[in-house]
């Protein structure tokens, strides 16, 4: 003997019912078999929405009961073949007329009292198992009604009534010893009290009555057919990577169950565990797929967490005060008071001080609960014994599973990290003593970051996705989205990283993707993005709520180096090759330095001094393992340089100052570069990072410019005055070469002083044979003391930078 359940959208339409009939003609060819149907899918919603409209005196009443009768007519049309179609028409028909007047009545009197919501939404359930079973006969001729009501009695709790087992039980056994069908089908979810009155068994009841017959027929299974192939790791509406559990205990599944996985109505296990019955959950769209089989023990042993299931639209209760310490009954009293309102407690947390209890509710209740608690203890909240009930609404819980938990350290610790990492804000903890389940309060609106998440770090410990957002797609922009793309699978298989560009954005528009920007064509879809605001852009990141969220930003602009701290308050990191956010002032500097560290959001900037060198890593790794700096020498600027080093007696400067912009070695405006202000902020940079406080001020800067190009107004200026100065730089020139010496541009640190300025560099000097673009850092530290630590190498250009900044990424990932 079997017990199959078929839920609203398996029962849906004709088309649905089809497969339905299918899958019952294959089964009944094996096996006598029970059949319990839901409503056609979203019907007990409706069915629920004209009552309330009929109570309220809208009319539209009607429009939703016609829609109603449309639907279920609908089906019969394509169902029922023959002259049986009228017989069954007409009787739908009747049972929708008697439907109709008891909303008229409703509409009449302005009354709609739980007893009513039953009888009412009872036709869902009546009318689909009616039609279901007049298109089974037609196909099996072997099968017949059996109305629930007459078997499954309750109590009179209208809407959530609890089941007389005992005379269930046995009213189900006889029915079914007499009954000779092969297939007998019966409505989920209706019951009636014992003066015959219909009550429901809850939303989602339909499970719960196929359990009641599976366990008073002691079945061979209980099967539980719906719209997915089984129980998921999590939701799989919301947690996309979620799959289907093979194996569950009815412990572990009872726990999903009861917080959030909808998949299983929360009371349908225990009958099935009384009497060792298997549940095994099916996909009427995919009958071949493995579907979750529960039973007493899972044999899967190995993973300690199972699933991750979570409810919305929960209200945290908090009863507080110095009155409660060490008295009995506190706690007594508040259960008590919510019970006698029907409030169900969904979580309950008390810190070992007793000085405050915390109860989780669903919101709906939020308000009754205030009242009826504040006047529990109207007595002690006037003698400011305790405090008026404190509710706290918008929140959600999340649970993670397993029977086996309880065997392995550090589940909650990594659960916790988890949360954290991703900026999600822990109002409430609990932890049931089977420790088969972890609870944790969280806002609504971070519900799935923070599944995502938990299933990320419980589930797919393999690939970790790095949620990119970049602003600033010129040169060193666009080659960076083009090394990613290229690297990715690379990185996929030997990283486990999966790199994601969510965002684009240039100064003109941007788009987002949250599946990921098509790399090989960006910038079409950029041209046809949405205008471009930073505020939007940020609101945009934000709203997304992605879990490792980064920002990049591949521009030099000021307003964007502002944005930062926006991000990381929101924990989300910020990656930068723009300098200005670090040469600022030192306040600022030391903003966004203590920001990442409160917010545990990174704040990486490597391609700020020698573009893709490893100059500020080498500086931390010295710093961190308790190295001090105490001077720097270096040459920082590549296209100060690769002007120098190609400037001679047969050059003019102005044209190989043109020739470094067009080669893409200077900033936009090459005055940063040559007025020695880009030198003197990596310099400060670097001082910053070694730990002195420093500000721009602070650098000497003795510029080599003549006067009348430091006065220049605008580039073209600029670029006029190199023409007609020319004989200033002849004369830098001449005099390093009399002197058997190269210029250098040199940025300095000594004793806690820095600065910046042209030098002429004789032979012996690690910096003479400094080639094209090229950067030199020396260190000299207490460690580096006589030979500093040197890094050399190409400091400029779009390709490095680009690498630096991809670098910085990658190291974020693997942190
Ligand atoms: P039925 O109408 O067949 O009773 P339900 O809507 O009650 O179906 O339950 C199935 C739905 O439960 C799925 O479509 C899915 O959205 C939701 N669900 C929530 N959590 C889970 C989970 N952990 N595993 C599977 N489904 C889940
Ligand atoms: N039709 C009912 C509901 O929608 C019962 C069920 O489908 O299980 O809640
Ligand atoms: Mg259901």
């Amino acid at each position: 003997m079997k017990v199959l359940k078929f839920g609203g959208t398996s029962v849906a339409n004709a088309e649905n019912i089809s497969k339905v009939i299918k899958i019952l003609e294959n089964e009944s060819k094996k096996h006598k078999i029970a059949v319990v149907v839901s409503a056609l899918g979203g019907t007990t919603d409706m069915l629920i929405e004209a009552g309330e409209l009929a109570t309220a005196k809208d009319e539209n009443y009607l429009e939703v009961f016609q829609q109603i009768a449309d639907r279920h007519n609908n089906v019969v049309e394509v169902l029922i073949k023959g002259q049986k179609k009228q017989t069954v028409l007409k009787h739908v028909n009747s049972k929708l007329e008697e439907l109709k007047q008891i909303l008229q009545g409703i509409y009449l009197i302005n009354e709609f009292s739980n007893k009513t919501i039953d009888k009412i939404v009872s036709f869902g359930e009546l009318l689909s198992s009616y039609i279901i079973s007049e298109a089974l006969e037609q196909a099996l001729q072997n099968s017949s009604l059996k109305d629930s009501r007459e078997l499954i009695l309750t109590d009179s709790t209208f809407t959530n009534a609890i089941v007389k087992t005992k005379e269930t039980s046995t009213n189900i056994s006889t029915f079914f010893k007499k009954n000779k069908d092969k297939v007998v089908v019966l409505p989920g979810f209706v019951s009636r009290n014992k003066n015959n009155d219909t009550t429901t068994l809850g939303r989602g009841g339909s499970d719960y009555t196929a359990a009641l017959i599976a366990s008073a027929l002691k079945a061979d299974v209980l099967e539980i057919w719906t719209d997915v192939s089984g129980m998921y790791t999590a939701n799989p509406k919301l947690v996309k990577q979620a799959f289907p559990i093979t194996e569950i205990s009815y412990q572990e599944a009872m726990e999903l169950s009861h917080f959030g996985a909808k998949v299983l109505y929360p009371p349908t296990v225990q009958p099935a565990l009384q009497k060792n019955i298997p549940i095994h959950i099916k996909n009427t769209f995919a009958p071949a797929d493995e579907g979750t089989f529960i039973t007493k023990k899972s044999k899967d042993k190995k993973e300690p967490v199972k699933g991750i299931s979570h409810i919305e639209n929960i209200a945290l209760l908090t009863l507080e005060g110095n009155g409660m310490i060490g008295v009995p009954g506190f706690s007594k009293r508040l259960f008590s008071a919510l019970s006698r309102s029907n409030i169900n407690v969904v979580l309950i947390t008390q810190a070992s001080s007793e000085h405050s209890i915390c109860v989780g509710i669903y919101s709906a209740d939020a308000k009754k609960a205030k009242q009826i608690v504040d006047e529990e203890f109207v007595y002690e909240i006037s003698k400011k014994k305790i405090k008026p009930l404190l509710v706290e609404d918008g929140l959600a819980i999340v649970a993670v599973v397993g029977d086996n938990m309880k065997n392995h350290q550090g589940i909650s610790g990594r659960m916790f990290r988890a949360l954290g990492k991703n900026n999600v804000n822990v109002r409430a903890i609990a932890q049931g003593a089977s420790e088969r389940n972890i609870s944790a309060v969280i806002s609504n609106i971070d519900i799935k970051k923070a599944l995502t998440a938990l299933h990320n770090r419980f589930f797919e410990k393999q690939i970790k996705t790095l949620n990119l957002f970049i602003v600033g797609v010129g040169n060193v922009g666009a080659i960076l989205l083009n090394q990613i793309n290229k690297q990715q699978s690379y990185l996929n298989e030997n990283l486990l990283l999966n790199v994601k560009v969510v965002g684009i954005s240039n100064s003109k528009k941007m788009i987002f993707d949250e599946e990921g920007i098509d790399l090989n064509c960006w910038n079409e879809q950029l041209k046809k993005g949405k205008k471009q605001s930073l505020k939007s852009f940020f609101d945009t990141v934000k709203e997304f709520n992605l879990s490792n969220s980064i920002f990049v930003d591949v521009t030099a602009n000021e307003e964007v180096a502002k944005t930062y701290k926006d991000y990381l308050k929101e924990s989300i990191s910020v990656i930068a090759c723009n300098k200005i956010a670090c040469s600022s002032k030192y306040s600022d500097y030391q903003e966004l330095k203590d920001l990442s560290r409160k917010y545990n959001a990174s704040f990486l900037f490597e391609t700020n001094v020698g573009a893709g060198l490893p100059v500020i890593n080498t500086l931390n790794n010295l710093i961190n393992s308790g190295d001090k700096i105490t001077s720097i020498q270096a040459v920082l600027s590549g296209s100060l340089n690769f002007i120098f080093n190609n400037f001679d007696e047969n050059s003019s400067f102005h044209d190989i100052v043109k020739q470094a912009q067009e080669e893409g070695y200077t900033e936009p405006d090459p005055r940063i570069d040559l007025s020695g202000v880009d030198v003197a902020r990596k310099i400060l940079i670097l001082t910053r990072e070694a730990g002195y406080k420093l500000d721009l001020k602070d650098i000497k800067n003795q510029s080599f410019l003549p006067k009348e190009s430091l006065k220049a107004k605008t580039v073209d200026d600029f670029y006029n005055t190199l023409k007609t100065e020319a004989s200033h730089f002849s004369k830098l020139y001449n005099s390093a070469k009399n002197n058997d010496c190269q210029l250098k541009y040199v940025a300095e640190f000594n004793n806690g002083k820095a600065s910046v300025g042209l030098k002429e560099i004789n032979k012996e000097h690690p910096f003479y044979n400094l080639k094209g673009k090229d950067n030199i850092v020396l260190f000299f530290t207490e460690r580096y003391i006589e030979q500093p630590l040197i890094i050399k190498g190409a400091g400029a250009g779009a390709e490095v930078t680009a690498s630096g900044l991809f670098g910085d990424i990658i190291t974020l990932g693997r942190n």
